[in-house]
């Protein structure tokens, strides 16, 4: 796989005390998946002016009140009753499984444990699509255009109908959990599984109540947000703003801290680049097709 000359971002290791250090260089450079670069000591950079190339596909005009990209369609509305039926089910039978061994403790704790793990997940699948393939990538492909074209017009999350946003994320729970609720009967596994499928298909609402306006959200949405239940306002806010690298899960947000002091992400980043050759968006210089664009005057008077 070639990669095409741009202005990119390097983590270069630095001599001083931070061990990932953010350097800016401006070349091109070219690899190849059969030939990986084994060492960062072997890689060859030709230093020259370029152009960023497009990177996203979106279109270039943003959704308007009543585009029927933001509209449900009855099979979104399917796909989000069979994912809360399926979830429901897993929840309901851990619920009866624990009343019938008395066993209440444990299936708390997977519950919890579920619920964490979701908000970890929403950010490394959060990761993943906003930084690696395009619109034709198998399976992904529209949901990375989706997420791309959030960045440049994040305010839209908030127009988009409920079950058109939940839609994909339901679908998938739907496909993982229903075979769980057909063979399992254990009420640890089954409130893992519930609450951990639960919180990733609401991600996308968290993620929509995260772009709103504190005064027009329901007051309990904004008391969840402030005691860090739902990821909240002015943490996705920073999501949104340069260097669009860091707090990226959007389920509580509890991990963005620590994965983003620890730079997990970067990390993995130079490890798919030197094993793959694959560079993420996120090294590259944001692109007006990935910077936010302001709403025009129109696009408010609609509200
Ligand atoms: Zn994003
Ligand atoms: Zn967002």
């Amino acid at each position: 796989m070639s990669i095409l000359p741009q202005h990119n971002h390097y983590l270069t290791r630095s001599p001083t005390h931070n061990p990932w250090h953010r350097k800016r260089i401006i070349c091109s450079a070219t690899t190849t998946p059969t030939k990986p670069k084994s060492s960062p000591n072997q890689l060859t950079f030709e230093p020259q002016f370029v152009t960023p190339p497009n990177l996203v596909t979106s279109s270039s005009t943003p959704p308007v009140l009543n585009d029927p990209s933001l509209q449900s369609t009855w099979s979104h509305r399917t796909w989000v009753a069979t994912g809360c039926t399926t979830v429901l089910v897993s929840l309901a039978k851990a619920i009866a499984g624990a009343g019938d061994s008395h066993i209440w403790l444990e299936p708390m704790l997977a519950g919890y444990i579920g619920y964490i793990l979701a908000d970890l997940g929403s950010g490394v699948y959060h990761w993943g699509i906003d930084n690696y393939g395009d619109g034709s990538t198998p399976i992904f492909g529209n949901q990375i255009e989706a997420f791309q074209g959030h960045h440049k017009w994040p305010w839209t999350i908030t127009r988009r109908q409920f079950a058109n946003n939940l839609h994909a994320l339901a679908r998938t729970v739907a496909f993982f959990v229903l075979p769980v609720d057909l063979v399992c009967n254990d009420p640890i596994v089954n409130a893992f599984v519930g609450v951990l499928a639960g919180c990733i298909m609401f991600s996308q609402q968290f993620h929509a109540w995260a772009h709103g306006t504190k005064s027009k959200l329901p007051p309990i949405v904004v008391a969840l947000q402030d005691v860090g239940l739902f990821v909240s306002r002015s943490q996705h806010g920073a999501h949104h703003r340069q260097p669009y690298n860091n707090n990226y899960c959007i389920v509580s947000g509890v991990w963005n801290e620590f994965l983003d002091k620890n730079k997990v992400f970067e990390a993995l980043e130079m490890a798919l680049y030197f094993k793959l050759g694959v560079r993420p968006r996120s090294w590259s210089e944001p692109t007006t097709d990935w910077t936010e664009e302001t709403e025009t005057a129109s696009q408010v008077a609609v509200q």
